[in-house]
């Protein structure tokens, strides 16, 4: 796909030329060496596919949820019916849909993915974004990831929700842009109850001055890899939304169902 055959076009949008090489090296190393599950290393027909076994342990968030955050429901409570954190919080985001539940199923291919340098796994990750997304995406005019600050992605060499972004945008026909919103403060890693994420991440994002006038009445779906709390997108979406975003959705590839379990 041309997430991997156009990597110039990537190269200054949050992937940064280390990132991709190494993801080059292991792709080198898929055509030499027989391919294994990304999730427990078994051999498979297909690289970057899961053996049969770990696809069933991924628990799919298709069913019953959240109108907002899109927190599963146990059963179906009826359209437009919100979770109780949406309830008691001034939501910045108009919806969020993750394809997994963030679980023993999908951590090995999330951690992989953000700190093994596993990009290889982008492909399929992209295609759950797009089977969970396709309501959000039809309603979308923009993607955008969520970005690392510059010290963070010079250190982990590549923006793993820029490489997700990128994937869906080609997948989609959408733009995409890694450049337009801005992470301005370095955040310590996010821990702690919803509060404290909140004030962890607050004003650490901005959008490009000279871009501004994109986001002006548009629909933008931010990209990210797991959702927890959800504070990372509100901050986000706090700012695209004072520069005159008209809807801001999210889409993630896992989410945390018991806030407190990470
Ligand atoms: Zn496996
Ligand atoms: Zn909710």
């Amino acid at each position: 796909m041309a997430l991997f055959g156009g990597q110039e076009k990537h190269n200054s949008q949050g992937i940064t030329v280390g990132g991709l090489l190494a993801g080059a090296g292991r792709r080198l190393l898929d055509l030499l060496l027989p391919s294994r599950c990304p999730s427990c290393g078994d051999l498979v027909p297909d690289a970057a596919k899961l053996c049969a076994e770990c696809w069933a342990t991924l628990s799919f968030l298709s069913g019953p949820a959240c109108a907002c955050c899109g927190f599963p429901f146990p059963h179906d409570k009826g359209d437009n019916v919100l979770c109780g954190v949406c309830q008691a919080h001034v939501r910045q985001f108009d919806r969020v849909r993750s394809a997994l539940a963030y679980d023993g199923g999908s951590r090995p291919l999330l951690l992989g993915f953000k700190h093994g340098d596993r990009t290889d796994l982008a492909p399929f990750l992209v295609d759950l974004l797009h089977l969970a997304g396709r309501d959000l995406l039809a309603d979308s005019d923009l993607i955008l990831p969520v970005p690392l600050h510059p010290r963070r992605l010079i250190r982990r060499r590549y923006n793993q929700a820029a490489l997700l972004a990128a994937g869906l945008a080609d997948k989609s026909g959408l733009p995409w842009d890694g450049l337009l919103l801005r992470r301005v403060k370095a955040t310590t890693p996010q821990e702690g109850n919803y509060s404290a994420r909140q004030q962890n991440v607050r004003a650490a994002f901005l959008v490009a001055q000279n871009q501004r006038e994109r986001i002006e009445g548009a629909r933008i779906l931010l990209i990210d890899d797991v959702y927890t709390t959800g504070a990372t997108l509100q901050s986000c979406a706090r700012e695209l939304k004072k520069r005159g975003a008209d809807r801001v959705y999210g889409l993630t590839i896992a989410r945390v169902v018991r806030p407190g379990m990470i």
